[in-house]
């Protein structure tokens, strides 16, 4: 039997890479009304940032992306996973010139249009660009429906998870309550800076925020993005996001980063829009901006999942299959997400 702790994005890939193998398994998840997973727009774009460069992996990391949610949509019996260009407007000459710079070689070449149809209704002053094979993932409503199957299956528990109820047997096996393991898996978010047993992965917080926006004049069909990013949720709406912020003391909305999502909304759209919602969640953040994914190095069979930050949609699914591959097959994980890194001194 397997405890796996987090039914957020992390927890449920791994899961659900358990269940196609016929694996025990049960969750515990606490269930907040709003995670990082609950409200992320899901958003996979293998371009990275401002800085215009493919992102490390990107090929394998879409594949299997499109493979997971797609086998998900099978089980689930609801569609989570759409692909559409992201048209990507320049903010500046000089976006103009690192593009064209970016644009000679092949792999980026490989991945953009670089002179899509002009799109209506924005403040477009220097063009644009379009990116291909991207596209978002309704995460909220995966893993609605997931805890929807598990909860039929007597797989969920709806609880917090109580770290001091966690013991280890004489045959090394661990204990919770009634629950006996050979495997406890944590992937935990940012609450993972509570967990005693992985004290040293310096999770750090960032919070974010987007709104939810009605507006009838803009493209359904791709995602724009300039210093934000707006994509169509269905019926006239859209999530309009995000920001960071590593310094915040409460987990609700707040007056500044709706003010400064309005002022960049106000500057990119040139038609009518209404704010109709505003949400905000905490990511997880790990400094060298990588997952930590693995066995505890002291501590046998328990394992950790975390550190997705704002690329989990693309790269939980590449990640989730590695470590189950690792429990089940004794496959290797990759040295730099290893978490065995944070035992190293
Ligand atoms: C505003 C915003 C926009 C975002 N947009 C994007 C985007 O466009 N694309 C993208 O890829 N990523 C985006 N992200 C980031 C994305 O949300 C995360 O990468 C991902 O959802 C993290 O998933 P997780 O499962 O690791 O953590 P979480 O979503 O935090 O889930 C962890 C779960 O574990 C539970 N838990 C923790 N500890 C316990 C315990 N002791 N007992 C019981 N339950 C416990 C929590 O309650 C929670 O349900 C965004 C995030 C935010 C906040």
């Amino acid at each position: 039997m397997i405890i796996i702790v987090g039914q957020g994005l992390a927890g449920t890939l791994v899961a659900y890479n358990l269940l196609m193998r016929n694996e025990a398994f049960i969750m515990i998840d606490e269930q907040p009304q709003f995670s990082a997973s609950k409200v992320a727009t899901g958003l996979f774009n293998p371009i990275n940032g401002r800085r215009m460069v493919v992102s490390r992996n990107a090929v394998e990391f879409l594949k299997k992306a499109e493979e997971t949610y797609l086998g998900i949509e099978k089980l689930i019996g609801e569609k989570i996973y759409f692909r559409q260009n992201i048209y990507q407007l320049f903010g500046s000459i000089k976006d103009q010139n690192d593009f064209s710079r970016r644009n000679e070689t092949p792999d980026f070449r490989h991945f953009v249009n670089s002179s899509p149809p002009k799109e209506q209704h924005l403040k477009n002053e220097y063009g644009a660009f379009e990116t291909r094979q991207s596209g978002w993932v309704s995460i909220s409503l995966m893993i609605e429906l997931f805890a929807q199957k598990m909860l039929e299956q007597n797989r969920l528990m709806t609880e917090t998870f109580e770290y001091d109820k966690l013991l280890q047997n004489a045959d090394k096996t661990w204990q919770y309550k009634q629950i006996k393991a050979d495997k406890v898996i944590f992937c935990e978010g940012y609450k993972g800076q509570r967990n005693p047993f992985f004290n040293r992965l310096p999770i750090r917080r960032s919070k974010g925020e987007l709104l939810i926006i009605r507006c009838n004049n803009i493209s359904k069909e791709k995602i724009i993005k300039k210093s934000i990013y707006l994509v169509h949720i269905g019926n006239g709406f859209y999530k309009a996001g995000s920001t960071y912020d590593w310094n915040a003391e409460t987990e609700s909305p707040e007056q500044p980063a709706r003010q400064y999502l309005a002022e960049k909304l106000d500057a990119l759209l040139d038609c009518e829009y209404e704010i109709t919602d505003h949400l905000a969640g905490i990511r997880a953040v790990i400094p060298d901006l990588k997952v930590a994914v693995g066995e505890h190095p002291e501590q046998k069979w328990l394992y950790v999942f975390n550190g997705l930050g704002a690329r989990g949609a693309m790269h939980a699914p590449y990640y989730a299959g590695a470590l189950v591959q690792y429990l089940m097959d004794g496959m290797e994980l990759p040295d730099y997400a290893d978490v065995k890194r944070f035992w190293i001194s």
